[in-house]
Order: structure tokens, then sequence, then C-alpha cells
């Protein structure tokens, strides 16, 4: 037991001798090497190439919380970034694909929408983005599938408590009957019944849209220009005269959207070196895509060769301007179709490449320089997120009349009494009209509201 106890002390002391010694003792060559091998294994820095296309400007940010899916709410845009959401795609709208719209979300708070096509909105509210957040919409041009969700907007807008004119941006025609602002006014006509019966609640001026029409020959001509962010445009050749092409500047960040068009050397112009290049997509498969989807050849044929721009249009634009991510959207997403898509575009553009779909793809302007681009995630199940205001108090607007004021007696006395079918004491008062008809200033209720 002794000689045990004693081996111990020994076995002790020999290691209390030991560490400190290890711990000061010079490191080897052999750790050195692996100090070096364990911090910059996997880093190119300059010793590699990194891939064919991914340039090292294409990068995630730490401060993005899931690198490869943007979940909604759950970053914080930077002062100096830029968030890119394609709420709609396409141009037939399926489950994935909502018509053409693109929201464009500044550090500083502001939102920039491009197009409003079909079904596009639902994808605002699923990403939570509430109506009267929205004050600038922007029209490349007037066909369907890029403004038929305009009218619900500017309808339900007010609703979402948006009580200040929303600003309509886009070009004039050949004639003024195809401007935005004779669209605009007869849109206004068309949703006359529901003016006025929403009338019946706050609208302030939420029904007085400010158009903003500019000539679509103006090559270059600025769209918008405050707080730093700049929109120019140029004309562009689809369909008809009065399709236009944007580039967005804000704090060095610059993004194109050309809209739908035929390859134009305005946009190589105008685009050269932008962080984005946004820009429609056809696969260079004409036969086959009209079998695909449904269109007869000679249709599809020509319609590509007269209004649109095939990937290999696109690949070259790219190469010529040099973005640092080429974006393809307007395009029924698809494996069958999106290898041959890229492979058009690879016949000219080696450099960064994503679609601007299917819907909710993300892309964030960060850091120096550089580009991201995820997958949006959205909840199958949405709900209409609350609307935001920065200010400590909010002002109702007054309606301008009562819901009962436009529905004649006749009818309402046809209204079965609600004593009939509410149980006893179940509402003892009802709320029949607005109770005050000015402008009604109340502490901000929505304590929850999200940024
Ligand atoms: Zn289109
Ligand atoms: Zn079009």
């Amino acid at each position: 037991m002794k000689i045990i106890n004693c081996f111990n002390i020994f076995l002790l002391a020999l290691i209390f001798l030991t560490i400190p010694a290890a711990l000061s003792q010079e490191p080897t060559p052999e750790m050195l090497k692996a100090k070096e091998f364990f911090s910059n294994a996997g880093i190119p820095g300059d010793k590699w190439k990194e891939g064919e296309t991914m340039q090292p400007h294409v990068a995630p940010a730490a401060h993005h919380s899931a690198s490869l899916l943007y979940y909604p709410n759950t970053e914080e845009l930077q002062e100096d970034e830029v968030r890119v959401i394609f709420m709609g795609s396409t141009y037939y709208p399926t489950q994935s694909q909502s018509g053409m719209s693109i929201l464009v979300q500044l550090g500083n708070g502001e939102n920039f929408v491009f197009d409003l096509g079909i079904g596009s909105l639902r994808n605002y509210n699923s990403m939570r983005i509430p109506f009267n957040t929205i004050d600038h919409v922007f029209f490349t041009h007037l066909h369907m599938d890029h403004m038929s969700d305009l009218p619900y907007f500017m309808m339900f807008r007010p609703i979402q408590s948006g009580w200040t004119p929303l600003n309509i941006y886009g070009p004039s025609g050949s004639e003024p009957r195809y401007g935005i602002t004779h669209m605009v006014e007869h849109m206004m006509e068309m949703t006359a019944w529901h003016q006025d019966s929403f009338h019946a609640w706050p609208i302030g001026e939420g029904y007085n849209p400010k158009v903003h029409e500019f000539d679509f020959m103006d090559e270059g001509g600025t769209a918008y220009e405050a707080n730093g962010v700049k929109i120019i445009h140029w004309p562009t050749s689809h369909t008809k005269d009065g399709a236009t092409s944007y580039r967005l500047d804000w704090k060095g960040r610059s993004i194109c959207y050309t809209g739908d068009n035929r390859p134009n050397s305005l946009t190589i112009k105008y685009c050269g070196g932008v962080d984005m290049l946004i820009s429609e997509v056809q696969t260079a498969t004409v036969s086959l895509t009209s079998q695909a989807l449904g269109m007869p050849p000679a249709i599809a044929a020509y319609t590509v060769d007269t209004s649109h721009t095939p990937a290999y249009g696109l690949g070259y634009i790219c190469e010529k301007t040099q973005p640092k991510v080429c974006v393809a959207t307007h395009y029924s997403y698809e494996d069958v179709f999106n290898t041959e898509t890229v492979a058009e575009v690879r016949h000219h553009f080696k450099g960064a490449f994503a679609f601007g779909a299917p819907d909710l793809v993300t892309f964030n302007l960060h850091g120096k320089g550089k580009v991201w681009w995820r997958e949006g995630v959205a909840a199958d199940s949405a709900q209409i997120p609350l609307p935001v205001f920065k200010t400590e108090t909010i002002t109702f607007p007054a309606p301008r009349h009562q819901v009962y004021d436009v529905i004649n007696d006749t009818v309402e006395a046809n209204e079965i009494p609600m004593e009939k079918w509410y149980p006893k004491g179940h509402k003892p008062e009802r709320v029949k009209e607005w109770p005050l008809m000015e402008d009604v200033t109340i502490p901000n209720p929505f304590k929850r509201s999200e940024k």
C-alpha cells in the first residue's frame, strides 16, 4: 500500500512538472502546419480558382440567419443592404409561380415594387409585407401578366391602412390611350362601385393614386429620384410601343430589370457592371417548348422571335454587361428545361447566373459588393401581416359616408334583425355607423407591428 502511494505521488509530481514544460514549449513545425491547415483548409485565397462561375463576390453574409433559405422577418437588413424578392416570376400563373412582380427592399426601410402580375399579391402576404409599406409601384408595360393584381392592390391597400396616395410609374404609349395615365384613370372607373362601397371605411387618400407617366422614348430619363435612390428608364421593343426597362441605383448598389423585350442594345449601354441584371428569358427550343406548354409552334416561334429574349440573347447581354449576377425570370421554371436554358446562357456568359424563379427566390446585395441568393420560404397558410406604423399615434381618416347611406331602405328592410339570430345578450350593441365623420387620432394599437 505504501509503495503504491509513493508511486502515485511520483506520477503526480511528474505530471505537474511536465505540463507547464509542454505548454511553454516552442511549437514544432508539424504543429504549425496543422494549425495552418485547420485555419485555412478549404479557403482558396490566391491558391486556386473556386468553381466555374461562382466568383469571390458570390457569398452569404454572417447575419443571414439561414444561408440556403430566406425565412421572412428573420433578418434585419443592414443599412446599405438590398433585398430583392421575386413575388412573381412568370406569365401563366401556376401553383408555384405567379405573374411578374419584384420587390426591392432597401436598408433604409424603403420598398419599391416592379410590376404586379396575376397572383403575386398572395406572396406579399406570405412574405409578411404589409400593403401599407408599399408606396411606389413601377410598371415595365401593361400586359396583364405584369399588372393584373394592381386593381385589387389599389382597392385593398387602404383597408390595410394604406391611406396615402399610391405612386404609380410607367411609360406613355404611341397615343394617350396607351399610356399608364389612361390605364389608371380607367382602372379607377372600373372600380367605381368598389370604391364607393369602401368609402364607408377610412380610405383617406388611398383611392387618389399619383400617376407618374414618363415619355416611353426617353432614353435614360429619370423615372424617380429621392433619398439617394435613382431609377432611370429606356425604351425597349416588346409587342408594341410603350414597353420600358429600368435601372435602380442606391448607395453603390445597382439593379437592372428589363421587363419583356427583344435583346436591346440600350440594356448594354445602361446596365454595364450592375450588381443584378434581371431579364426575361425563353428557352430556345420552340418546338419542344410548344409541345410541353401546349402552344402551337407557329405561335410560339412568332411570339419569341418578335417579342422575347431567348437564353442565347440573355447570355450575350450578360457577357457584354458583366453583372455580378445575371438573373433569368419571366420563365416557366421546369427541371426539364432548366439545364438547357443554362447551357444557352453559358454559350456566351461565364459568370454567376441564377433563375429569378420560381416565386419567392430572394437575392441580397450586401457587404463590399457581395451578392447571394436563396430559396424563399413561405408557410403553406398565410395571414395578412399587421400594418406598420412608425408613429406613436395613428389617425383614421374620416369615411365619406356611412354604409347604409348607399343601401336603399327596401334592401335594408330585408335584412333579418340580429336579435333573431344572435344568442340572447350575446351582442348588446350594434356598431351600425362609423362614430365620427371626421379624422380621429388614437394611440397606435399595433403594439406587435412587424418591421
Ligand atoms: Zn410578360
Ligand atoms: Zn409582355
